[in-house]
Protein backbone atom coordinates (compact mmCIF):
# COMPACT_ATOMS: atom_id res chain seq x y z
CA UNK A 1 0.00 0.00 0.00
CA UNK A 2 1.52 3.23 -1.34
CA UNK A 3 2.11 6.29 1.61
CA UNK A 4 -0.41 8.41 0.14
CA UNK A 5 -2.60 8.03 2.81
CA UNK A 6 -1.43 8.52 6.55
CA UNK A 7 -0.82 5.88 8.95
CA UNK A 8 -3.63 7.12 11.30
CA UNK A 9 -6.30 7.39 8.36
CA UNK A 10 -5.65 3.98 7.66
CA UNK A 11 -5.92 3.20 11.26
CA UNK A 12 -9.34 4.73 11.48
CA UNK A 13 -10.48 3.01 8.56
CA UNK A 14 -9.05 -0.77 9.91
CA UNK A 15 -10.68 0.24 13.80
CA UNK A 16 -13.90 1.03 11.56
CA UNK A 17 -14.30 -1.60 9.77
CA UNK A 18 -12.98 -3.79 13.51
CA UNK A 19 -15.99 -1.96 15.11
CA UNK A 20 -18.14 -3.07 12.53
CA UNK A 21 -17.38 -6.66 12.65
CA UNK A 22 -16.96 -6.95 16.05
CA UNK A 23 -18.50 -4.09 17.96
CA UNK A 24 -17.87 -0.84 19.05
CA UNK A 25 -16.76 -1.54 22.16
CA UNK A 26 -13.49 -3.07 20.82
CA UNK A 27 -12.03 -0.02 19.67
CA UNK A 28 -11.07 3.58 21.13
CA UNK A 29 -9.64 6.61 20.02
CA UNK A 30 -9.88 8.74 23.48
CA UNK A 31 -7.09 10.22 23.55
CA UNK A 32 -6.24 9.74 27.62
CA UNK A 33 -6.49 6.30 26.83
CA UNK A 34 -4.04 6.27 23.47
CA UNK A 35 -1.57 8.27 25.71
CA UNK A 36 -2.32 5.83 28.97
CA UNK A 37 -1.59 2.02 26.84
CA UNK A 38 1.44 3.71 24.76
CA UNK A 39 4.10 4.08 27.62
CA UNK A 40 5.13 0.96 30.04
CA UNK A 41 7.42 1.56 32.84
CA UNK A 42 10.78 2.46 31.25
CA UNK A 43 10.31 5.94 33.26
CA UNK A 44 12.45 3.57 35.87
CA UNK A 45 15.59 4.04 33.19
CA UNK A 46 16.66 7.36 32.92
CA UNK A 47 18.28 6.83 29.53
CA UNK A 48 14.45 5.30 28.63
CA UNK A 49 12.36 8.45 30.21
CA UNK A 50 14.58 10.55 27.50
CA UNK A 51 14.16 8.74 24.30
CA UNK A 52 11.17 7.25 24.55
CA UNK A 53 9.01 9.52 27.49
CA UNK A 54 5.51 9.05 27.99
CA UNK A 55 3.69 10.83 25.12
CA UNK A 56 6.41 11.04 22.06
CA UNK A 57 4.97 7.78 20.40
CA UNK A 58 1.27 7.29 20.60
CA UNK A 59 -1.28 4.94 19.17
CA UNK A 60 -4.15 5.84 16.32
CA UNK A 61 -6.27 3.36 18.64
CA UNK A 62 -6.49 1.07 20.85
CA UNK A 63 -8.30 -2.46 20.08
CA UNK A 64 -9.63 -4.53 23.02
CA UNK A 65 -10.26 -8.17 21.13
CA UNK A 66 -12.26 -10.75 23.51
CA UNK A 67 -10.59 -14.55 21.45
CA UNK A 68 -8.59 -15.34 19.94
CA UNK A 69 -10.32 -15.50 16.54
CA UNK A 70 -10.71 -12.16 16.77
CA UNK A 71 -6.98 -10.86 17.49
CA UNK A 72 -6.60 -12.97 13.98
CA UNK A 73 -9.16 -10.48 11.84
CA UNK A 74 -7.94 -7.79 13.21
CA UNK A 75 -4.37 -8.64 12.29
CA UNK A 76 -5.76 -9.49 8.90
CA UNK A 77 -7.42 -6.12 8.07
CA UNK A 78 -4.53 -4.30 9.84
CA UNK A 79 -2.17 -6.03 7.45
CA UNK A 80 -4.08 -5.53 4.16
CA UNK A 81 -3.89 -1.85 4.79
CA UNK A 82 -0.41 -1.57 6.12
CA UNK A 83 -1.04 -0.92 9.86
CA UNK A 84 1.46 -1.47 12.40
CA UNK A 85 0.15 -3.20 15.31
CA UNK A 86 1.95 -3.47 18.78
CA UNK A 87 0.66 -5.99 21.78
CA UNK A 88 -0.04 -4.91 25.33
CA UNK A 89 -0.40 -7.19 28.55
CA UNK A 90 -0.77 -4.83 31.54
CA UNK A 91 1.88 -2.57 30.43
CA UNK A 92 4.49 -3.11 33.53
CA UNK A 93 7.45 -3.81 30.85
CA UNK A 94 10.66 -1.85 31.56
CA UNK A 95 12.09 -1.36 28.72
CA UNK A 96 9.40 1.21 26.31
CA UNK A 97 9.04 -2.32 24.60
CA UNK A 98 5.41 -2.05 23.72
CA UNK A 99 5.58 1.50 22.81
CA UNK A 100 3.85 2.27 19.56
CA UNK A 101 7.10 4.02 17.97
CA UNK A 102 4.56 3.63 14.26
CA UNK A 103 1.54 4.68 15.86
CA UNK A 104 -1.31 2.65 14.66
CA UNK A 105 -3.12 0.11 16.64
CA UNK A 106 -2.12 -0.67 20.08
CA UNK A 107 -3.91 -4.57 20.88
CA UNK A 108 -5.06 -4.64 24.54
CA UNK A 109 -5.13 -8.45 25.13
CA UNK A 110 -6.23 -8.22 28.61
CA UNK A 111 -9.58 -9.39 27.49
CA UNK A 112 -8.38 -13.07 26.86
CA UNK A 113 -8.50 -13.76 30.46
CA UNK A 114 -9.80 -16.91 30.27
CA UNK A 115 -8.15 -19.50 32.55
CA UNK A 116 -8.40 -23.75 32.34
CA UNK A 117 -6.37 -26.33 34.84
CA UNK A 118 -5.58 -29.30 32.65
CA UNK A 119 -5.35 -32.14 33.81
CA UNK A 120 -2.05 -33.23 33.91
CA UNK A 121 0.61 -30.67 34.26
CA UNK A 122 -0.43 -27.34 32.38
CA UNK A 123 -2.45 -23.99 33.21
CA UNK A 124 -4.15 -23.37 29.51
CA UNK A 125 -4.93 -19.29 29.73
CA UNK A 126 -5.86 -16.77 27.37
CA UNK A 127 -2.20 -14.26 26.94
CA UNK A 128 -4.44 -11.52 29.24
CA UNK A 129 -5.11 -14.06 32.30
CA UNK A 130 -3.26 -12.00 34.91
CA UNK A 131 -0.31 -14.32 36.47
CA UNK A 132 -1.93 -13.77 39.72
CA UNK A 133 -5.56 -15.04 39.07
CA UNK A 134 -4.03 -17.97 37.16
CA UNK A 135 -1.52 -19.12 40.53
CA UNK A 136 -5.09 -18.96 42.39
CA UNK A 137 -6.79 -21.59 40.15
CA UNK A 138 -3.48 -23.42 39.81
CA UNK A 139 -3.33 -23.42 43.97
CA UNK A 140 -7.07 -24.57 43.98
CA UNK A 141 -6.19 -27.51 42.14
CA UNK A 142 -3.56 -28.59 44.42
CA UNK A 143 -1.04 -27.27 41.36
CA UNK A 144 2.13 -24.62 41.60
CA UNK A 145 3.01 -22.75 38.50
CA UNK A 146 6.72 -22.82 38.20
CA UNK A 147 7.79 -18.67 37.62
CA UNK A 148 5.83 -15.60 37.85
CA UNK A 149 7.39 -12.51 38.09
CA UNK A 150 7.55 -9.77 40.94
CA UNK A 151 4.59 -8.26 38.66
CA UNK A 152 2.28 -11.07 39.71
CA UNK A 153 -0.66 -8.28 38.35
CA UNK A 154 0.97 -8.49 34.90
CA UNK A 155 -0.30 -10.95 32.31
CA UNK A 156 0.66 -14.19 30.93
CA UNK A 157 1.42 -13.23 27.23
CA UNK A 158 2.99 -10.15 28.61
CA UNK A 159 5.12 -12.22 31.01
CA UNK A 160 5.88 -15.06 28.08
CA UNK A 161 6.61 -12.22 25.45
CA UNK A 162 8.17 -9.60 27.27
CA UNK A 163 9.20 -10.88 30.89
CA UNK A 164 11.76 -13.98 32.07
CA UNK A 165 12.56 -14.52 35.61
CA UNK A 166 10.88 -14.74 38.75
CA UNK A 167 9.58 -16.30 41.53
CA UNK A 168 10.14 -19.87 40.69
CA UNK A 169 13.14 -19.62 38.85
CA UNK A 170 15.82 -21.22 41.37
CA UNK A 171 14.64 -24.57 40.23
CA UNK A 172 12.71 -23.57 36.59
CA UNK A 173 14.69 -21.34 35.22
CA UNK A 174 13.48 -18.65 33.15
CA UNK A 175 10.99 -18.28 30.47
CA UNK A 176 12.50 -20.06 28.23
CA UNK A 177 13.31 -23.23 30.33
CA UNK A 178 10.25 -25.41 29.39
CA UNK A 179 7.58 -23.08 31.24
CA UNK A 180 6.02 -22.72 27.85
CA UNK A 181 4.44 -26.08 27.10
CA UNK A 182 2.53 -24.68 24.25
CA UNK A 183 1.12 -21.39 22.67
CA UNK A 184 -1.16 -20.22 20.38
CA UNK A 185 -0.28 -17.17 17.73
CA UNK A 186 -1.83 -14.75 15.39
CA UNK A 187 0.79 -14.44 13.07
CA UNK A 188 0.59 -11.19 10.39
CA UNK A 189 0.63 -12.28 7.51
CA UNK A 190 -2.64 -11.49 5.83
CA UNK A 191 -4.05 -15.30 6.49
CA UNK A 192 -6.39 -14.31 9.58
CA UNK A 193 -4.86 -18.52 10.61
CA UNK A 194 -3.80 -19.04 14.06
CA UNK A 195 -0.97 -21.06 14.67
CA UNK A 196 -0.64 -23.68 17.35
CA UNK A 197 2.67 -24.53 18.81
CA UNK A 198 4.16 -27.05 21.14
CA UNK A 199 7.26 -27.47 22.91
CA UNK A 200 10.49 -26.09 20.75
CA UNK A 201 8.50 -24.78 18.60
CA UNK A 202 7.10 -22.05 20.74
CA UNK A 203 10.80 -20.78 20.95
CA UNK A 204 10.52 -17.77 18.35
CA UNK A 205 7.71 -16.16 20.31
CA UNK A 206 8.91 -16.63 23.93
CA UNK A 207 10.64 -12.92 24.72
CA UNK A 208 10.23 -11.59 21.42
CA UNK A 209 7.94 -8.54 22.33
CA UNK A 210 5.49 -9.58 19.96
CA UNK A 211 7.53 -9.18 17.08
CA UNK A 212 6.86 -12.64 15.70
CA UNK A 213 3.46 -13.05 16.61
CA UNK A 214 0.28 -12.00 19.22
CA UNK A 215 0.41 -14.61 21.53
CA UNK A 216 -3.02 -15.61 22.28
CA UNK A 217 -3.38 -18.31 24.29
CA UNK A 218 -0.65 -20.18 26.60
CA UNK A 219 0.01 -23.30 28.54
CA UNK A 220 1.90 -23.16 31.33
CA UNK A 221 4.20 -26.08 33.12
CA UNK A 222 2.90 -26.71 37.11
CA UNK A 223 3.73 -28.58 39.25
CA UNK A 224 2.04 -30.45 42.49
CA UNK A 225 1.60 -27.67 44.89
CA UNK A 226 3.85 -27.43 48.05
CA UNK A 227 3.71 -25.60 51.50
CA UNK A 228 5.67 -22.38 51.14
CA UNK A 229 6.92 -20.57 54.13
CA UNK A 230 8.21 -16.73 54.08
CA UNK A 231 11.64 -16.23 56.26
CA UNK A 232 12.85 -13.00 57.13
CA UNK A 233 16.68 -13.12 58.63
CA UNK A 234 18.49 -9.99 59.02
CA UNK A 235 22.61 -10.03 59.18
CA UNK A 236 24.82 -7.36 60.35
CA UNK A 237 27.37 -7.68 56.84
CA UNK A 238 27.04 -8.39 52.90
CA UNK A 239 29.75 -11.90 53.88
CA UNK A 240 26.92 -13.43 56.30
CA UNK A 241 24.22 -13.06 54.14
CA UNK A 242 26.16 -13.43 50.88
CA UNK A 243 27.03 -17.27 53.07
CA UNK A 244 24.08 -17.72 53.51
CA UNK A 245 22.38 -17.03 50.14
CA UNK A 246 24.85 -19.20 48.38
CA UNK A 247 23.88 -21.76 50.91
CA UNK A 248 20.30 -22.63 49.98
CA UNK A 249 21.07 -24.11 46.58
CA UNK A 250 21.80 -27.58 48.03
CA UNK A 251 18.74 -27.58 50.43
CA UNK A 252 17.12 -30.76 49.75
CA UNK A 253 14.15 -28.73 47.69
CA UNK A 254 14.48 -25.53 46.66
CA UNK A 255 13.70 -22.36 47.88
CA UNK A 256 11.01 -20.75 45.52
CA UNK A 257 12.80 -17.19 45.91
CA UNK A 258 15.63 -15.75 47.98
CA UNK A 259 16.40 -11.86 47.78
CA UNK A 260 18.69 -10.12 49.83
CA UNK A 261 19.18 -6.29 49.86
CA UNK A 262 21.65 -3.84 51.38
CA UNK A 263 20.71 -1.45 54.63
CA UNK A 264 20.06 1.43 51.88
CA UNK A 265 17.55 -0.52 50.01
CA UNK A 266 15.62 -2.07 53.14
CA UNK A 267 13.34 1.07 54.99
CA UNK A 268 11.63 1.20 51.61
CA UNK A 269 10.58 -2.27 51.46
CA UNK A 270 6.56 -2.96 52.13
CA UNK A 271 7.49 -5.69 54.14
CA UNK A 272 4.66 -7.08 56.54
CA UNK A 273 7.08 -7.39 59.87
CA UNK A 274 9.21 -4.68 60.49
CA UNK A 275 12.59 -4.58 58.97
CA UNK A 276 15.41 -3.12 60.56
CA UNK A 277 16.79 -0.22 58.36
CA UNK A 278 20.81 -0.76 59.56
CA UNK A 279 20.91 -4.86 58.48
CA UNK A 280 21.07 -6.66 55.66
CA UNK A 281 17.84 -8.24 54.77
CA UNK A 282 17.64 -11.34 53.60
CA UNK A 283 14.27 -12.96 52.47
CA UNK A 284 13.38 -16.64 51.20
CA UNK A 285 10.29 -18.79 49.83
CA UNK A 286 11.35 -22.16 51.33
CA UNK A 287 9.62 -24.76 51.50
CA UNK A 288 8.00 -26.10 54.86
CA UNK A 289 10.57 -29.01 55.27
CA UNK A 290 13.64 -26.63 54.79
CA UNK A 291 12.36 -24.16 56.99
CA UNK A 292 14.21 -25.31 60.14
CA UNK A 293 17.14 -26.14 57.88
CA UNK A 294 16.99 -22.51 56.78
CA UNK A 295 16.85 -20.84 60.49
CA UNK A 296 20.29 -22.89 61.61
CA UNK A 297 22.23 -21.76 58.53
CA UNK A 298 21.19 -17.98 59.73
CA UNK A 299 21.53 -18.63 63.15
CA UNK A 300 25.01 -20.44 62.21
CA UNK A 301 25.97 -17.41 60.08
CA UNK A 302 25.56 -14.85 62.79
CA UNK A 303 22.22 -13.65 61.78
CA UNK A 304 19.02 -14.09 63.22
CA UNK A 305 15.72 -14.82 61.60
CA UNK A 306 13.25 -11.91 61.83
CA UNK A 307 9.60 -13.90 60.76
CA UNK A 308 8.51 -17.11 59.76
CA UNK A 309 5.10 -16.86 58.15
CA UNK A 310 3.72 -19.89 56.80
CA UNK A 311 0.55 -18.51 55.06
CA UNK A 312 0.52 -17.84 50.97
CA UNK A 313 -0.05 -14.42 50.96
CA UNK A 314 3.04 -13.47 52.82
CA UNK A 315 4.62 -15.56 50.61
CA UNK A 316 3.20 -13.60 47.52
CA UNK A 317 4.19 -10.31 49.92
CA UNK A 318 7.73 -11.33 49.91
CA UNK A 319 7.35 -12.21 46.06
CA UNK A 320 6.26 -8.84 45.43
CA UNK A 321 9.30 -7.06 47.43
CA UNK A 322 11.67 -9.60 44.71
CA UNK A 323 13.86 -8.31 40.87
CA UNK A 324 13.12 -5.17 40.29
CA UNK A 325 10.78 -4.17 43.05
CA UNK A 326 13.35 -3.21 44.80
CA UNK A 327 15.16 -0.29 42.44
CA UNK A 328 11.09 0.81 42.27
CA UNK A 329 10.73 1.02 45.78
CA UNK A 330 14.12 3.10 46.40
CA UNK A 331 13.04 5.23 43.31
CA UNK A 332 9.89 6.45 45.00
CA UNK A 333 11.60 7.23 48.42
CA UNK A 334 14.09 9.26 46.73
CA UNK A 335 12.00 11.61 44.05
CA UNK A 336 14.95 14.04 44.51
CA UNK A 337 17.92 11.88 43.50
CA UNK A 338 17.91 10.22 40.11
CA UNK A 339 19.11 6.44 39.95
CA UNK A 340 19.32 3.88 37.19
CA UNK A 341 19.75 -0.03 37.50
CA UNK A 342 21.68 -2.47 35.49
CA UNK A 343 20.83 -6.33 35.86
CA UNK A 344 23.34 -8.45 36.18
CA UNK A 345 25.21 -12.06 37.26
CA UNK A 346 28.09 -13.27 38.46
CA UNK A 347 29.79 -15.12 41.80
CA UNK A 348 31.12 -12.05 42.24
CA UNK A 349 28.57 -11.33 44.74
CA UNK A 350 29.22 -13.82 46.78
CA UNK A 351 32.61 -13.17 46.93
CA UNK A 352 33.55 -9.77 46.28
CA UNK A 353 30.36 -7.45 46.07
CA UNK A 354 33.15 -4.33 46.07
CA UNK A 355 34.64 -4.78 42.76
CA UNK A 356 30.87 -4.43 42.25
CA UNK A 357 30.24 -1.33 43.77
CA UNK A 358 33.58 -0.02 42.54
CA UNK A 359 32.40 -0.02 38.97
CA UNK A 360 30.26 3.14 39.53
CA UNK A 361 31.20 6.11 40.73
CA UNK A 362 29.09 7.63 43.86
CA UNK A 363 26.09 5.32 45.61
CA UNK A 364 25.87 1.79 44.58
CA UNK A 365 23.54 -0.27 46.39
CA UNK A 366 22.87 -3.91 45.37
CA UNK A 367 19.45 -5.78 45.71
CA UNK A 368 20.56 -10.15 45.13
CA UNK A 369 18.44 -12.74 44.16
CA UNK A 370 19.30 -16.57 43.59
CA UNK A 371 19.26 -18.50 40.64
CA UNK A 372 19.85 -21.99 39.78
CA UNK A 373 23.31 -20.95 37.94
CA UNK A 374 24.08 -18.97 40.71
CA UNK A 375 23.26 -14.97 42.08
CA UNK A 376 21.61 -12.14 39.81
CA UNK A 377 21.67 -8.77 41.25
CA UNK A 378 20.52 -5.47 40.47
CA UNK A 379 22.91 -2.64 40.82
CA UNK A 380 21.75 0.57 41.92
CA UNK A 381 23.45 3.25 40.96
CA UNK A 382 23.26 7.32 40.74
CA UNK A 383 22.14 8.30 37.29
CA UNK A 384 24.93 10.95 35.84
CA UNK A 385 24.38 10.50 31.48
CA UNK A 386 24.31 7.38 29.69
CA UNK A 387 27.86 7.28 28.61
CA UNK A 388 28.55 6.22 32.52
CA UNK A 389 25.44 3.34 32.14
CA UNK A 390 27.64 1.80 29.34
CA UNK A 391 30.92 2.56 30.73
CA UNK A 392 30.41 0.69 34.08
CA UNK A 393 28.64 -2.21 31.60
CA UNK A 394 32.04 -2.78 29.56
CA UNK A 395 34.07 -2.27 33.09
CA UNK A 396 31.34 -5.34 34.61
CA UNK A 397 31.72 -7.80 31.60
CA UNK A 398 35.65 -7.18 32.36
CA UNK A 399 34.97 -8.43 35.51
CA UNK A 400 33.57 -11.66 33.58
CA UNK A 401 30.14 -10.75 34.75
CA UNK A 402 26.53 -10.95 33.07
CA UNK A 403 25.00 -7.99 32.01
CA UNK A 404 22.31 -7.14 30.97
CA UNK A 405 21.16 -3.60 30.10
CA UNK A 406 17.46 -2.46 30.79
CA UNK A 407 17.77 0.91 28.96
CA UNK A 408 17.16 -0.95 25.87
CA UNK A 409 13.73 -1.61 23.70
CA UNK A 410 14.90 -4.04 21.51
CA UNK A 411 15.02 -7.63 21.03
CA UNK A 412 18.38 -8.92 22.46
CA UNK A 413 18.02 -12.64 23.10
CA UNK A 414 17.44 -15.26 20.15
CA UNK A 415 17.35 -12.51 17.78
CA UNK A 416 18.63 -14.39 14.87
CA UNK A 417 15.36 -16.77 15.78
CA UNK A 418 13.33 -14.02 15.64
CA UNK A 419 14.36 -12.52 12.33
CA UNK A 420 14.19 -15.79 10.84
CA UNK A 421 10.79 -16.17 12.47
CA UNK A 422 9.07 -12.81 11.67
CA UNK A 423 10.50 -13.03 7.86
CA UNK A 424 7.29 -15.71 7.98
CA UNK A 425 5.32 -14.59 10.13
CA UNK A 426 5.37 -11.13 9.63
CA UNK A 427 7.07 -10.01 6.13
CA UNK A 428 5.56 -6.36 6.15
CA UNK A 429 7.26 -5.58 9.20
CA UNK A 430 4.14 -4.22 11.31
CA UNK A 431 4.49 -6.24 14.39
CA UNK A 432 5.81 -3.82 17.38
CA UNK A 433 8.07 -1.62 14.78
CA UNK A 434 11.37 -0.89 15.86
CA UNK A 435 11.91 -4.00 18.22
CA UNK A 436 13.42 -6.06 15.78
CA UNK A 437 16.45 -3.87 15.14
CA UNK A 438 18.36 -5.71 12.08
CA UNK A 439 16.46 -3.33 9.72
CA UNK A 440 19.21 -4.98 7.02
CA UNK A 441 16.49 -7.74 7.63
CA UNK A 442 12.96 -6.78 8.79
CA UNK A 443 12.60 -3.14 7.85
CA UNK A 444 10.96 -0.75 10.29
CA UNK A 445 10.05 3.19 9.49
CA UNK A 446 11.81 4.44 12.25
CA UNK A 447 15.26 4.04 13.76
CA UNK A 448 15.19 4.65 17.11
CA UNK A 449 17.81 1.92 17.81
CA UNK A 450 20.39 2.98 20.98
CA UNK A 451 23.61 1.01 19.52
C1 LIG B 1 8.83 -3.00 39.35
C2 LIG B 1 8.93 -4.03 38.27
C3 LIG B 1 9.32 -5.31 38.61
C4 LIG B 1 9.45 -6.29 37.62
N1 LIG B 1 9.80 -7.57 37.97
C5 LIG B 1 9.92 -8.50 37.02
C6 LIG B 1 10.27 -9.84 37.36
O1 LIG B 1 10.35 -10.21 38.52
N2 LIG B 1 10.48 -10.71 36.34
C7 LIG B 1 10.30 -10.36 35.02
O2 LIG B 1 10.47 -11.20 34.16
N3 LIG B 1 9.91 -9.13 34.70
C8 LIG B 1 9.72 -8.20 35.64
N4 LIG B 1 9.31 -6.93 35.30
C9 LIG B 1 9.00 -6.65 33.89
C10 LIG B 1 7.50 -6.91 33.57
O3 LIG B 1 6.73 -6.76 34.68
C11 LIG B 1 7.32 -8.30 33.01
O4 LIG B 1 7.98 -8.40 31.81
C12 LIG B 1 5.82 -8.60 32.85
O5 LIG B 1 5.59 -9.93 33.02
C13 LIG B 1 5.22 -8.04 31.60
O6 LIG B 1 3.84 -8.33 31.58
P1 LIG B 1 2.77 -7.29 31.03
O7 LIG B 1 1.46 -7.99 30.95
O8 LIG B 1 2.79 -6.05 31.82
O9 LIG B 1 3.35 -7.05 29.57
P2 LIG B 1 3.54 -5.70 28.77
O10 LIG B 1 4.44 -4.78 29.50
O11 LIG B 1 2.22 -5.16 28.37
O12 LIG B 1 4.29 -6.26 27.47
C14 LIG B 1 5.60 -6.75 27.55
C15 LIG B 1 6.11 -7.01 26.11
O13 LIG B 1 5.43 -8.11 25.55
C16 LIG B 1 4.65 -7.70 24.41
N5 LIG B 1 3.37 -8.39 24.55
C17 LIG B 1 2.44 -8.21 25.54
N6 LIG B 1 1.46 -9.10 25.38
C18 LIG B 1 1.76 -9.84 24.30
C19 LIG B 1 1.12 -10.92 23.63
N7 LIG B 1 -0.03 -11.44 24.07
N8 LIG B 1 1.72 -11.43 22.51
C20 LIG B 1 2.89 -10.94 22.05
N9 LIG B 1 3.53 -9.92 22.66
C21 LIG B 1 2.98 -9.39 23.76
C22 LIG B 1 4.56 -6.19 24.47
O14 LIG B 1 4.47 -5.59 23.20
C23 LIG B 1 5.89 -5.86 25.13
O15 LIG B 1 6.90 -5.87 24.17
C24 LIG B 1 9.17 -5.96 36.27
C25 LIG B 1 8.74 -4.66 35.95
C26 LIG B 1 8.62 -3.71 36.93
C27 LIG B 1 8.13 -2.34 36.57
Amino acid sequence: MSDATSTRERTLDVVTEVARRLGADRVTTDPETLLKNSSDWSRMSPVLEEKVPRGRYVADAVVRPRTPEEVADVLALAHAADVPVTPRGSGTGNYGQATPFDGGIVLDLRRLDRIEVLEGEGVLAGAGALLSKIDRAARAAGRDIWVFPSTKASTVGGFVAGGSAGTGTIEHGTTTDGFVRALTVAPMDGSGRLLHLRGEDALPYVHAYGVTGIVVEVEVATEPAREWTAVYAAFDSWAAMAHVHRSLLDLPVLPRLASGDEPALVPSLPASVDLDPGRFSLRVIAEASTVAEVERRVADAGGDVVAVLDDYASCDRLSGMSYNHPVLFLQRAHPDRTWFHMETGGEIYWTDPDAVRAVYPGDVHLHLELMGRGPLAMVVADYHDEAGVLAGMEAMETLGMTVHSPHQWYVDRNVDLAVRTARETDPKGLLNPGKLVPDHVVPTRVNVGVR
